[in-house]
């Protein structure tokens, strides 16, 4: 199969090329060329680039504006066919390849395999079972609740147990439950430490929800390789990113869906209390982490309130808008540095890595809004 592109990005910060044609095969890229070179196109669009990577979803949430009140309304087979249509949404806006980052009863491992197995459309995909959380902490009514370092170690085997290939840890409280405070630390050091030892043992990595400063700081130095939202880092907490080579996951949709729907948007006061707060603080410190050189990895927390599954096009406008970077490089940190992060695939095309891919009806580079509306989506060579 032949794909011909009026402009081309690989998913790395390279000069874009013109007119070439991107060969597949056996769901591979096998050779970009330049167009002229011999085969009649299958299909062509005015521009081409990797499928998106979504570091930071939650596939079982469609964008409800009370989340503890949807939990304790929902059973979990609801909560099942809400994640299998919000797999199908995303894929068909883009989403390629998507990293769930907590879920409750284990439905977030089943998708993947369901996936994996082709039963059901979806974009490949990396799953956290249930987050891991101090007693009462940050996302309590989906989490496996620790109180120690033990605890915590055992809680990353009950999650591998059932089929999780991510952990997820809450080291700071968060917006969306009731009576956690963004700004304070939760899990400990102590269980931040032994509960990443256990998990890099086996192979997965981590991610942790880290708001406040202090917690991001105990993340950091507990060896996360990523931190979630990070919006109230300081300059040590920056720093010790660059020391440390982790990534920083802003999801900058979340709390900005949450903020444009203060008025009639059915949120709980407390949620917009604490959104308002959180959003001043990432606006003044995400880009100053961008700018002093953190890694930035596109992720947007889909499934928060109004932050819905096909938008993810939003979380990389926003990467633009915010945070300063050119359009390209939003883009890359939405491909290519996302899939790093997440570490199934590269994430660029070029010759032997996935054929994931978007046709776009006119150039990113020129204007990233051009990825609001995807015309064809191809994940491993084949057009969904
Ligand atoms: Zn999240």
């Amino acid at each position: 199969m032949i794909v011909r592109a009026g402009i081309f990005y690989d998913g790395t910060l390279a000069q874009p090329r013109k007119n070439v044609d991107i060969a597949v095969d056996g769901g591979l890229v096998r050779e970009v060329r330049a167009a002229d070179e011999g085969g009649s196109p299958d299909y062509s669009a005015a521009c081409v680039t990797p499928g998106l990577v979504n570091a930071h979803a939650h596939l079982e949430m469609s964008g409800e504006p009370d989340l503890m009140t949807f939990y304790a309304t929902t059973t979990q087979n609801e909560r099942v066919l809400h994640a299998v249509e919000n797999a199908c949404k995303a894929l068909r806006a883009g989403v390629t390849t998507i990293r769930d980052l907590g879920s409750s009863c284990g439905v977030s491992p089943s998708v993947r395999d369901a996936v994996d197995a082709g039963r059901i459309p979806g974009p490949r995909m990396r799953a956290v079972a249930s987050p891991i959380v101090m007693t009462g902490g940050h996302g309590w009514p989906i989490a496996r609740e620790v109180d120690s370092p033990d605890d915590a170690r055992r809680a990353v085997r009950e999650q591998m147990k059932i089929g999780a290939d991510a952990i997820k840890l809450m080291a700071t409280g968060g917006v969306m439950t009731k009576g956690a405070v963004p700004g304070n630390a939760q899990l400990t050091f102590e269980e931040l430490e032994a509960a990443i030892a256990e998990a890099h043992r086996h192979g997965l990595r981590c991610a942790s929800h880290a708001i406040g400063t202090q917690g991001i700081k105990n993340a950091l130095r507990a060896g996360i390789d990523s931190i979630e939202h990070g919006h109230m880092v300081d300059d040590e907490g920056i720093a010790l990113f660059k020391e440390r080579g982790a990534y920083l996951v802003p999801t900058l949709a979340a709390p900005t869906c949450i903020v444009a729907h203060i008025e009639g948007g059915g949120q709980p006061q407390y949620v917009v209390d604490k959104a308002r707060y959180v959003n001043e603080a990432m606006l003044r410190n995400v880009k100053r982490a961008y700018d002093a050189g953190v890694k930035i990895a596109g992720g947007s927390d889909a499934g928060t309130p109004f932050n819905y599954h096909d938008a993810y096009a939003s979380e990389v406008e926003l990467m633009h808008t915010l945070l300063g970077m050119s359009a390209q490089e939003a883009l890359v940190a939405a491909t290519s540095t996302a899939a790093e992060l997440i570490g199934l695939h590269r994430g660029v095309l070029a010759p032997g890595e996935v054929a994931d891919m978007l046709l776009l009806k006119r150039d990113v580079g020129s204007d990233v809004r051009a990825l609001r509306d995807v015309e064809k989506v191809f994940k491993g060579g084949a057009c969904v």
